[in-house]
């Protein structure tokens, strides 16, 4: 089996795993640490859970362990773009937790939030952007940053950017990055127009398969409830009340319908928080922290 010693990765970044408790890389990490660190394009299927982030991840920490260090302002040598401000807060997290024996920054990059401490952190220059493509374009636009020194590049889950209708805003912002780089493009799905994408920005990349982990489906018990449309918030409380020591997620069909579910659960005891696009970045941010930490059920 391989283990993380055998790709080489400076001392910082192998100590910072032992630290995560990781002994030994998933499938995606064992093909496409090996293969980035040699400068390889990636096209890689992998569903969250597999571990994909750190693939990614590492290589990018090892390039910058190589390099020289130095910032230059309104510049940054990588980036990784994804679909959501959770998933961009999520990878920047994890890159902090691999790096934090290193002087890395990490900056994330995405709307939603005022832009000035963006601002201010880029005209420092960064090691590595994790950022949402429209927050990232209004920065290049307003000159805030160039991407004319960004040297790798990483689309995470390029068919949810796909499906949220950001292949326009990658085009643009793939044109600006110099043509000599390394692109790095992770799907858990790949329909045509990845494919499309793919060979547009990419150069005989590596292709990479994994499985994903366990379907969540086959581990879940599924059941049905028949309750007429008047009693159904009541029959929610009522369900959701003995099981307050263990966390549910209610889907409601509209944002004003997760506030009224919300808003109902409360009043019946059950702690709850409601999260869609009209709230607000922060406000999002502490439901799911919340939730994560068990103060919510
Ligand atoms: P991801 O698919 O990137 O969202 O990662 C899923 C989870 O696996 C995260 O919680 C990681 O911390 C964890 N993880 C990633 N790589 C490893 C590894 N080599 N060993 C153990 N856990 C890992």
């Amino acid at each position: 089996m391989t283990d993380f010693s055998s790709f080489g990765l400076a001392e910082p970044i192998t100590r910072a795993l032992a630290g995560q408790g990781y002994t030994s890389p998933t499938p995606i990490q064992a093909d496409v640490i090996p293969a980035m660190l040699e400068g390889r394009d990636i096209l890689g299927i992998a569903q969250t859970g597999t571990g994909k982030t750190a693939s990614f991840v590492l290589p990018m920490l090892q390039a910058l362990a190589k390099s020289d260090g130095l910032r230059r302002p309104k510049h940054s040598p990588a980036l990784v773009l994804a679909p959501t401000r959770e998933l961009a807060q999520q990878i920047a997290d994890n890159a902090q937790a691999y790096s934090q024996f290193m002087a890395v920054s990490v900056t994330v990059v995405v709307g939603g939030v005022k832009p000035g401490r963006q601002i201010k952190a880029l005209a420092r220059g960064v090691d590595i952007i994790v950022a949402t493509p429209g927050r990232l374009l209004d920065h290049m636009e307003s000159g805030a940053l160039s991407l004319a020194d960004t040297k790798m590049v990483v689309l995470d889950e390029a068919d949810q950017m796909l499906d949220l209708g950001f292949v326009p805003a990658i085009r643009r912002i793939m044109g600006k990055l110099p043509k000599k780089r390394q692109t790095v493009m992770m799907s858990a799905t790949m329909p045509k127009q990845i494919r499309k994408l793919a060979a547009d920005f990419q150069v005989n990349p590596k292709e990479v398969a994994v499985a994903a982990v366990s379907r969540p489906i086959e581990r879940i018990e599924q059941s049905v409830m028949h309750v007429p449309a008047p009693q159904k918030k009541e029959a929610l409380a009522a369900y959701l009340a003995p099981i307050k020591d263990r966390r549910a997620i209610v889907f409601a069909r509209t944002k004003r319908g997760a506030d009224r579910v919300s808003k109902h659960l409360d009043a019946r005891g059950v702690s709850s928080a409601a999260i869609h696009g009209n709230k607000s970045q922060p406000q999002r941010q502490k439901a799911l922290d919340a939730f994560k930490a068990g103060q919510t059920s």
